[in-house]
């Protein structure tokens, strides 16, 4: 299969291939030529499926093939939860567009909006943007989504997850009926479907991997722990395992600061990423880390979100999200475009509970270990969380299996 096949045209694929891609994605094989289609889309695709690529190059195509007019209506926009996704993405659309006429630009808070309102004013195609800054501008008369052809929702679970659903729901009331609609999440629940149904015309399911599974190719396990030799078990893992890129989640803004001095001292480059942080900080910190000159990424949830960083081997959890959901997106961060990758959660007795429902929505227990000197001293108590995950294997085996009533049978 090549981009050729799918039906783009030369110009994109030769920007494509400028990136060194050849072989399509299984999301873009699956979703590009339904786009090009005119179909709106549902797709289940988590950060790493090369799902940005599967949304930017047909959106592309389309308007490229359509007329413009003269005052050069926003006619693309992709609405993305975080600040550092939009600008992801922008780099996306930015790329792919280089043999076409079209114009992009992408608007978040966090900065100053001059320079964003200057580049509106010049005319664009395609907006990526946050929800915040861009009711924002749209209430200050500085943009007007009247002529939006293609919307794309990347990362829509967490859009909910962050409060986002009222202004969804007043940025699509602001948007044409008629109008072609992508919606990407890692994730459904029942408020996702809902939220799909009540503005995708008959859209198509397009899934990168099964609903609310994890990456096969990434490496999970547990390690039991007490919370207070967390710290120093990181730091053991990361020097003796010579672990160059490592990406660390805490549960809090605290937490990772905390940890990330911590580390410092300890001789490990580290930098923290989170919602305390300036935009300007968080750039130079994912630059850093990019560039290897910073070993550690220290990173809340939603700060990580959408980070793109290509090849990432190790994952840790230093604290267990307590959104199941939250674990997939994790441990998505590794393992990427065929790259296989390591993923760590230090679990102590505290975190039971989320563990048992992060192994409830995988499906499966995962594998635990207890490091020597490190053995925790606090009881895991209640009904061990691995016995809660091997009865839900089961139960998805003999789904899979056909056993619906798999307890009649046994
Ligand atoms: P995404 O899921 O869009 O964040 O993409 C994950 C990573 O895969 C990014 O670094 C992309 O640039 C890269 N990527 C996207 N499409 C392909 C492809 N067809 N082949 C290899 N890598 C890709």
């Amino acid at each position: 299969m090549t981009f050729e096949s799918l039906g783009l045209k030369t110009e994109l694929v030769k920007a494509v291939e400028n990136k060194g891609y050849t072989i399509p994605s299984p999301i873009q094989e699956k979703a590009i030529p339904l786009v090009l289609e005119g179909r709106d889309v549902l797709a289940s695709a988590q950060t790493g499926t090369g799902k940005t690529a599967g949304f930017t190059l047909p959106m592309l195509q389309i308007l490229t093939s359509l007329p413009i007019k003269h005052n050069r209506p926003i006619r693309g926009i992709v609405l993305t939860p975080t600040r550092e996704l939009a600008a992801q993405v922008y780099e996306n659309v930015v790329e792919y567009s280089e043999y076409v006429n079209i114009k992009s630009t992408v608007i978040f808070g966090g900065v100053k909006q001059k320079a964003q309102v200057r580049t509106l004013q010049q005319g664009i195609d395609i907006l990526v943007a946050t929800p915040g800054r861009l009711l924002d501008l749209i209430s200050q008369g500085f943009i007007s989504l009247k002529n939006i052809e293609i919307l794309v929702l990347d990362e829509a679970d967490r859009m909910l997850d962050m409060g986002f659903l009222r202004d969804i729901k007043k940025l699509l009331s602001m948007m044409p009926n008629k109008k072609q609609s992508l919606l990407f999440s890692a994730t459904f629940s029942k408020e996702i479907k809902k939220l799909a149904n009540s503005f995708l015309q008959n859209p198509i399911l397009v899934e990168a991997t099964p609903e609310n599974s994890t990456a096969e190719k990434v490496n999970q396990k547990v390690i039991k722990v007490d919370q207070g030799r967390k710290g120093e078990l990181a730091i053991k893992l990361i020097k003796e395992g010579g672990w160059k890129q490592v990406l660390i989640f805490t549960r809090t803004k605290h937490g990772a600061n905390k940890l990330t001095q911590k580390l410092n001292k300890a001789k490990i480059t580290a930098a923290a990423i989170h919602g305390n942080k300036s935009q300007g900080a968080r750039t130079r910190a994912l630059a850093g880390f990019k560039e290897n000159k910073v070993r550690v990424l220290v990173a809340t949830d939603i700060a990580a979100r959408g980070l793109d960083i290509p090849l990432l081997p190790h994952v840790i959890n230093f604290e267990l999200p307590n959104i199941a959901e939250d674990y997939v997106h994790r441990i998505g961060r590794t393992g990427r475009a065929g790259a296989s990758g390591e993923a760590l959660s230090l679990v102590c007795a505290d975190e039971t509970p989320y563990l048992g429902e992060i192994e409830k929505l995988l499906g499966e227990n995962l594998p635990f270990e207890i490091i020597d000197d490190f053995e925790p001293k606090d009881k895991f108590q209640g009904k061990p969380a691995s016995m809660q995950g091997k009865r839900q294997n089961q139960r998805n085996r003999a789904k899979k299996r056909g056993k619906s009533n798999w307890k009649n049978k046994k």
